[in-house]
């Protein structure tokens, strides 16, 4: 059977998705793969059907053992032979499951990284005796302990390689940038991986982001519009996602709450009524939602301001996985920024701190853009987004743009003139022609100070901001933030491009959040 005729027989589709075929097609000449695919993106078919077709057990290592069964229910349904091994389970039923292993019955075995590795180690004796011809690792970013997820027994998966020699290990994730990336290859020990890496942008969530004041209300107003609609609304704490459930039930809304720190039994009921469209929304801390395929969710709200990039774009991610129009909005104010901030200094580990609040701070630099988003965004996953997008609040706002190419051409010349060694500050009061002492005296020589005095301080401020977010400057990581030239920053040097900003009489203020440098 060809990889195209098992898509169609056991999963009824009838064309691949993205780089799916390529996929598949490494993991059948039996070499390493790193899959980077957005929530939605078909990630699970890239090792199910190679288990189809390969003759032997293919090992999936998922972290969430209450996503298991639904996976394999839905497996067993395709008629595709498969099980998962946990805790849940009574010996009577891990012993048909070993001797349906025994007897090559199964083609998939879901298990938790902690069984396989942990003391006890005569699961992984006996799965060694079998014949394994694929092993998949799902949500590999929580061996990074950049990443937002970090799972510390997803470290003990680095003895997979020597356990299994040989045997193509594919590593899956939704969610990780460059550092995260470079981890997951390193602590796998991945042998020569290819890197799959699809597109991240998500065409049909429009992304907005609004000044938080008085949230309740903004709620109200937001939901009032999609009374029948699924929602995903999330806040930092666990007693916030109890009070506003609560406050949204008083107001008539079909919502509950979901946290960690609420019973199994609990969690399970929210889970199953939100599933069922019984409860239409969900308010929830960030436990929620790893591999719920809840393909209808309509809308997700972030009442407070998330910690990082990757978190908010997996939680957005979770709208719109059946490519129909949806929403994602935040709520942003900068005390929530303040109050992250002391969150993200980790005791005695400098490092890891310093990388925290880097993160912290292209998170609030995404909800201060005056510029695309959805553009931002894919710039954050290193991904090529040359226009703007048309659908997130900022293309949608009826901003009055006009040619501000010779503006750039100012901004870029200034730069330039200062060696790329200054940040926007001084820059602003260079371009002004400012008489401060602060400028060197043989700036005050050069042919573009004062070449901008005829604008505003504040709007020069916000024209950089919009260079920097359409990619003409990029910000120095380190505590300098110098502005450098980029390669597109030519371009508009040389008037090969025509650069649009906005004009400062239009902004509506109301509805993008306000700049503060
Ligand atoms: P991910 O794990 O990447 O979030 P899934 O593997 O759950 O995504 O797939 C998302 C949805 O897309 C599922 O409903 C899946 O059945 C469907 N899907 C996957 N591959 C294809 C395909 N080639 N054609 C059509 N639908 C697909
Ligand atoms: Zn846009």
């Amino acid at each position: 059977m060809t990889p195209l005729q098992a898509l169609q027989k056991y999963f009824g589709y009838s064309n691949f998705r993205h780089s799916q075929e390529a996929i598949i097609q490494h993991v059948l000449s039996k070499q390493d793969v790193m899959v980077l695919m957005p929530t939605g993106g078909g990630k699970s078919l890239c090792y199910q059907l190679p288990a189809v077709l390969l003759n032997g057990l293919t090992i999936v290592i998922s972290p969430l053992i209450a996503l298991m069964k639904d996976q394999v229910d839905s497996l067993n349904l395709s008629g595709i032979p498969a099980a998962f091994l946990n805790s849940s389970q009574d010996p009577d039923e891990q012993k048909d499951i070993a001797i349906r292993l025994k007897n090559n019955q199964l083609r998939l075995l879901y298990v938790a990284p902690e069984r396989l590795f942990g003391k006890d180690d005569r699961l992984m004796t006996f799965l060694k005796t079998l014949e394994v011809v694929q092993i998949a690792i799902d949500e590999a970013h929580c061996i990074s302990q950049w990443g937002h997820d970090f799972r510390p027994e997803y470290l003990m998966l680095a003895g997979l390689k020597n356990e299994f020699p040989g045997v193509p290990v594919i590593a899956l994730t939704a969610t990780a940038d460059k550092l995260t990336q470079k981890d997951i290859l390193d602590k796998l020990n991945l042998h020569k991986p290819a890197v799959f890496i699809s597109s991240f942008n998500r065409e049909n969530i429009t992304y907005r982001v609004n000044p938080k004041n008085n949230s309740f209300n903004q709620l109200i107003n937001f939901l009032g519009q999609r009374k029948e609609e699924s929602g995903i609304i999330y806040c930092l704490s666990r007693k916030s996602t109890e009070l506003l459930a609560d406050n949204l039930k008083d107001e008539g809304f079909a919502a509950e709450a979901y946290h960690a720190g609420l019973t199994n039994d609990k969690k399970a009921k929210n889970q199953e009524a939100f599933l069922r469209d019984d409860v239409k929304i969900i308010v929830a801390t960030i436990a929620f939602g790893m591999g719920i395929n809840k393909s209808n969710v309509r809308y997700v709200v972030h009442m407070d301001l998330p910690k990082n990039i990757e978190g908010y774009y997996q939680e957005t991610g979770r709208a719109g996985r059946d490519g129909l129009p949806s929403d994602a909005l935040l709520l942003y104010s900068p005390g929530d920024a303040i109050k992250l901030r002391k969150f993200a200094t980790v005791e005695n580990n400098a490092e890891q701190s310093a990388i925290m609040l880097k993160k912290l701070d292209d998170m609030v630099g995404y909800c201060q853009l005056h510029a695309c988003r959805r553009q931002y965004l894919m710039q954050y996953f290193d991904e090529a987004f040359p226009d703007t997008c048309g659908s997130c609040d900022y293309c949608l706002s009826e901003f009055v743009k006009f040619d501000g190419t010779l503006i750039a051409q100012k901004a870029l010349s200034a730069v330039t003139r200062l060696k790329e060694r200054f940040g926007v500050t001084y820059i602003v009061d260079f371009l002004r022609g400012s008489r401060s002492e602060k400028i060197w005296p043989e700036h005050k020589e050069l042919k573009t100070y004062g070449a901008g005095a005829d604008i505003s301080k504040a709007d020069w401020q916000r024209y950089l901001r919009e260079l920097i977010a359409m990619g003409y400057l990029r910000v120095t990581d380190d505590a300098y933030a110098s502005l450098k030239l980029t390669a597109k920053s030519e371009l508009a040097l040389k008037g090969l491009q025509k650069v649009e900003l906005i004009s400062s009489q239009t902004t509506d203020e109301k509805e993008i959040a306000p700049l503060d440098f």
